[in-house]
């Protein structure tokens, strides 16, 4: 199979929005009057973000989740995407599988495969994503205000939960490891929820890298500081409802490192005015998304955690960052 055969088998469908697709030198989209344009890329490195052995579905469901996601936390309406591919081999069956996946999702949020690049090299997947959003309307880092409250919406930490025992640091019974590791492998991007937020939210972004550092780039894009009440967030992770009535169960520090500073939930992490509140559950409500409060935005330049009592706890938790110390 050569490369033109490759693209034409998976990646070729009918045009449906675009008013050129694959084929050409480029692809043409025509925005809709009055739109700005949304786009962003990320891309997937094997060792980096996936190991070798993922399921293939899976992994074409992730590119385009993650895509997906920075879309949401902009408010945008997913229009079209590329994908720039380099492959080791063409294996036929892998290729279908990984289509699947990518073509399923990209159905879901009628998100049309419009381009993109093929080439051999060391497994990776780059897709970028065009949406369209209400002139300034985008849902931005920089509008928190003190007195505001901090949102974050679905649950938080399964996927390094998942993560961590997949690599044999720690041990999760059987159906919650399952139930972790689809949110590892294959998150919910919150597109409709996004939207949803247009002329609510003050602030947004999703949470890729770990509750706090992502929400340390919206109080410094906002010139804020925020309180952030530790229980509330764990209160977020799925598996620790199941692994509180049984047996097993973690110090406080494995659920802290999770939902702080797990990443990998593309969760949405927005601001709204505290007298919005009903707004906010009414449209997470409309969109069946559910959203939590978890702390304020404050004045005071800086990120302090809360324990249940109110008093401030220290904290060292540092979110991923690909040429940090961590990284
Ligand atoms: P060019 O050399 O002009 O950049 P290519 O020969 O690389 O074009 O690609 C041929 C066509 O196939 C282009 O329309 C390109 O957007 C599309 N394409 C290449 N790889 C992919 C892919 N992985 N998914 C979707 N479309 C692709
Ligand atoms: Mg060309």
């Amino acid at each position: 199979m050569g490369e033109f055969d490759l693209i034409a088998r998976h990646f070729t469908r009918p045009v449906r929005r675009a008013v050129l697709g694959v084929g050409d030198d480029c692809a043409l989209l025509a925005p809709t009057p009055g739109m700005q344009l949304a786009v962003s890329s990320d891309m997937l490195v094997q060792g980096r973000h996936f190991f070798a052995d993922v399921d293939p579905e899976a992994l074409g469901h992730k590119a385009l989740a993650v895509n997906l996601s920075d879309l949401a936390a902009c408010g945008a309406r997913p229009l079209a995407f590329t994908l720039a591919l380099a492959l080791p081999e063409a294996d036929d069956a892998w290729l279908a599988a990984l289509a699947r996946g990518l073509f399923a999702l990209a159905d879901a949020h009628s998100c049309e495969l419009v381009g993109g690049d093929t080439t051999r090299g060391p497994l990776n997947l780059c897709i970028t994503v065009f949406g369209e959003v209400p002139a300034g309307q985008a849902l931005l880092r920089s509008g928190a205000r003190p007195g505001d409250d901090v949102y974050v919406s679905g649950t938080l930490g399964d996927a390094r939960l998942a993560l961590e025992a997949l690599q044999g640091h720690l041990t999760l019974p059987a159906e919650v490891l399952q139930a972790a590791r689809q949110r590892l492998e294959r998150p919910t991007p919150r597109v409709a929820l996004g939207q949803a937020l247009r002329g609510l939210a003050t602030s947004a972004i999703d949470v890729s890298d770990g509750l706090l550092g992502d929400l340390a780039h919206v109080l410094d894009r906002s010139g804020v500081g925020a309180v952030v009440e530790i229980e509330r967030a764990i209160e977020l992770i799925a598996a620790r409802a199941y692994l509180k009535s049984t047996s097993s169960h973690f110090d406080a520090e494995v659920w802290q490192r999770a939902a702080l500073a797990g990443g990998d939930d593309y969760e949405l992490l927005f601001t709204a005015p505290a007298a919005e509140r009903q707004a906010v559950q009414a449209v997470a409500a409309a969109v069946g998304t559910p959203v939590a409060r978890i702390g304020h935005i404050e004045a005071v330049p800086g990120l302090r955690l809360v324990d249940a009592a109110g008093q401030t706890v220290p904290h060292r938790w540092r979110s991923f960052d690909h040429f940090g110390a961590a990284g």
